[in-house]
């Protein structure tokens, strides 16, 4: 039997598959791709937080080395610059879903992790030992821990019974790539019905986005329907024919209500659908499974009890919702009607302000996520900046401290001991340097010393003493 068995080989579950694997758990992804191409474009980069969650393990420069890095993000048509936010990745990271998930595979690879492609999963039924997972072809197959990254219409989601609530969808847009005849309008349209933009591709065929004039639900989207939205839109189908790729997105926003029925859980898209408007869908994935990553593979080597995985829901939950709400506006925006023109210049209107730029640059880039970890210094539950240290053995930074997703004791001023915990958490004793300074919140107090989660959040900040110490280790390290 397996420990544990991902769903989904999208940029979620590889990287839940890299977390489990430097947890030490045995786990084995299932993609029902029987090769890793991908059809259509997807994603096309993600935000500051994302290239330092994959620092803290290592990789960002793999990423950063294939795509372009943009000082500057937008909230509907306001652009906001992000270049001066305190962290060590100031930009959004411009790069396909197909590159994103070939440097993970690489990874995971790396790591030793099993991935077995054809394979579809189509159901599951759970005992009190484990999970037994229904493959096509009427095989089966036993894991301790089950957890679906199967994306937005998740078999996992659905055969778990976990409900998605959220906002119901009430414009469908067509996405991809097609042949066309005549030359391409410029630029992008808003109308009543939605946005429209088309642009050209390398290879001469036209990239589009086209609100369809009415909302439709169907999976696949005909060239009909296609040329049907062109001319509503342009008042001419420009000749389509041959479409590369198409596909169909709505503007509905929804979110599992739970996040894990016994020994499963979902992830990434698997756990909450929205519009790709802002680019956030990688990222929440990402967070998601750096954030279930290290608990379960405590839960799985008996360090912590099961209860552990209910912070995951705890965490992701809220943290997500914020994110949703966020791209439900910018989505609603996307229109050209009167009243929408309003909204959106009420909104440019007041991110004119310097401080409530810096306070959405935080939130979509995703640097402000702050957990609930109960009252304290400003560091409690926040990510850990990047600082410099300095430390007997020489230079570093916390970033390198993180590569092996173990929780560090950072002492900064000296007295600090992990005692029992010793052998789950790296103690490590340095002198920071750099600002103390958190985007979207302002310069806060130095800390004499703090407990990092695997996941890069700060579970304790010393005053000097180690007050509260033994109780955070406790409950993030398990019992000692
Ligand atoms: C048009 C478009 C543009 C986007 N642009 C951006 C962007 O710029 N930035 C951004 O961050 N996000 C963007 N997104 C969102 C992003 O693509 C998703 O949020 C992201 O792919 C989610 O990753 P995931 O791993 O959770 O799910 P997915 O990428 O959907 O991966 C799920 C995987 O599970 C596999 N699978 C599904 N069912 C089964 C099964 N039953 N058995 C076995 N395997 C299964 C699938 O084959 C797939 O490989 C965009 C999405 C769309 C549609």
């Amino acid at each position: 039997m397996r420990e544990v068995i991902v769903v989904g080989a999208g940029p979620t579950g590889l990287m839940l598959a890299g977390e489990l694997a430097l947890a030490g758990v045995d786990v084995e992804v299932l993609e029902r791709r029987s090769t890793a191409e991908l059809v259509g474009t997807r994603a096309r980069g993600f935000h500051a937080r994302t290239i330092e969650i994959l620092d803290q393990r290592g990789i960002a420069d793999r990423f950063l080395a294939e795509g372009q890095t943009v000082p500057r993000l937008a909230f509907g048509a306001t652009p906001l610059e992000i270049g001066e936010l305190p962290t060590r990745h100031p930009y959004t990271l411009g790069l396909g879903q197909a590159g994103i998930e070939e440097i993970l595979l690489g990874w995971v690879e790396e790591l030793g992790v099993s991935l077995r492609r054809g394979v579809e999963v189509t159901g599951f039924g759970q005992d009190d030992q484990g999970v037994d997972v229904h493959l096509a072809g009427g095989t089966t197959a036993r894991t301790a821990w089950l957890v679906g990254a199967d994306g937005g219409r998740s078999v996992v989601r659905k055969a778990a019974g976990i409900e998605m609530v959220g906002a119901e969808p009430t414009r469908s847009l067509l996405i991809g790539e097609v042949a066309v005849t005549q030359e391409l309008p410029e630029g992008i349209r808003l109308d009543e019905v939605g946005i429209h933009a088309l642009s050209a591709m390398p290879d001469g065929t036209a990239g589009f986005v086209v609100t369809e004039p009415a909302l439709s639900l169907a999976a696949e989207p005909t060239l009909e329907e296609l040329r049907a939205a062109l001319v509503a839109a342009f008042g001419t189908d420009l000749g389509a024919h041959e479409p590369r790729w198409m596909s169909r997105f709505t503007d509905a926003t929804r979110q599992v209500v739970d996040y894990r029925r016994g020994r499963v859980l979902v992830a990434g898209d698997a756990a909450h659908v929205h519009p790709p408007t802002g680019g956030q869908g990688v990222g929440l994935g990402v967070q998601d499974a750096v954030n279930l990553g290290w608990k379960l593979g405590q839960v799985v080597r008996g360090d912590s009890p099961e209860g552990l995985l209910d912070t995951y829901r705890a965490e992701r939950h809220p943290a997500t919702a914020r994110v949703l709400a966020n791209v439900t506006t910018q989505a609603m925006m996307q229109r050209g009607d009167a009243r929408t023109s309003a909204l959106r210049e009420t909104v440019a209107d007041l991110l004119a302000d310097p401080g409530t730029r810096a306070r959405m640059a935080a939130l979509l880039t995703g640097l402000d996520v702050a957990l609930d970890l109960g009252e304290g210094h400003p560091l409690l539950g926040r990510r850990m900046p990047d600082l410099d240290l300095v430390t007997a053995a020489g230079p570093t930074r916390v970033c390198a401290l993180l590569h092996d997703a173990r929780a560090v004791l950072l002492d900064l001023a000296g007295g600090l001991e992990p005692g029992r915990w010793g052998g789950r958490v790296r103690h490590v004793a340095a002198s920071a340097h750099g600002p103390w300074e958190l985007p979207g919140v302002g310069p806060v107090p130095a800390p004499a010393g703090v407990l990092i989660r695997p996941d890069g959040h700060v579970a304790w900040v010393g005053d000097g003493t180690d007050a509260g110490l033994r109780e955070a280790l406790t409950s993030w390290c398990g019992p000692a």
